[in-house]
């Protein structure tokens, strides 16, 4: 097996040990790879591993890595801050933006879409952990923000998604993921238009996917647990 097919079949396993121990179905945990900065060989090697769902987290290496996957078969996700300029670009590479944070780039992303006549999946991103270098609405505004963006006509609210805290207290990680499925409840409770299907939670990386996972993740987000450390800087 390749270094790639190892790495992830190790997270698939520890994904679904992570589940069967919260007594959830393994299944029900969709595994998105995080692939920013890797060369396209890599991502490539990992697709023909078996790796479907991908995202990327800054506009402009999406624009440049994306002739290069587009031979085969993936869906692509954006997962990081995105300014409303950069949008357009965006759009039209991606199934779903994971990272909308405000009203203004939401009617932005709608527009987009309805401009190309499709449906555009989105999840809210809230920042959990209250550190100011992440990025997502403030928890106390999540709910509000998500019914706002289901009711837009070429959004489709997926649910919520968070970067947990940075910590090495596995209590203060867990509060943060907790807190996120305990908003998205209080989504569908809205019983706003376009809230009723929007359950899922997109939570959890490399170091602690398993904390996410008895929390209710419904997609954990993987990058250097499958290809190792990323180059810092
Ligand atoms: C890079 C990234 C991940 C994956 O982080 P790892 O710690 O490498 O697993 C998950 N989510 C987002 C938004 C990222 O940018």
């Amino acid at each position: 097996m390749s270094e790639v097919r190892e790495a992830l079949q190790a997270v698939r396993d520890r994904v679904a040990r992570a589940a069967r121990v919260v007594g959830r179905d393994p299944g029900e945990i969709q595994l998105l790879l995080a692939v920013k900065t890797l060369p396209a060989e890599r991502v490539r090697e990992a697709i023909a591993a078996g790796a479907h769902l991908l995202g990327h987290n800054r506009a402009q290496e999406l624009t440049a890595t994306a002739p290069d996957l587009a031979d085969l078969p993936h869906e692509m996700h954006f997962i990081g801050r995105l300014q409303s300029n950069k949008a357009g670009k965006v759009v039209p590479l991606v199934s779903c933006v994971q990272s909308v944070d405000g009203l203004a780039l939401a009617e932005r992303l709608d527009r987009l879409a309805g401009r190309e006549g499709r449906e555009l999946e989105v999840f809210v991103q809230v920042n959990t952990s209250g550190e100011g270098t992440k990025a997502g609405v403030a928890p106390e505004d999540a709910v509000a923000l998500a019914v706002a963006v289901a009711a837009l006509p070429n959004l489709r609210l997926r649910g919520l998604m968070t970067i947990g805290a940075r910590s090495d207290d596995v209590d203060v990680v867990r509060a943060c993921y907790e807190r996120l499925a305990m908003l998205r409840d209080e989504v569908g409770a809205s019983g706003a238009p376009g809230t009723a299907g929007a359950r899922e939670l997109s939570m959890g990386m490399s170091g602690d996917l398993e904390v996410a996972v008895a929390a209710g993740a419904t997609m954990v987000r993987v990058g250097t647990a499958v290809f190792g450390a990323r180059p810092t800087g």
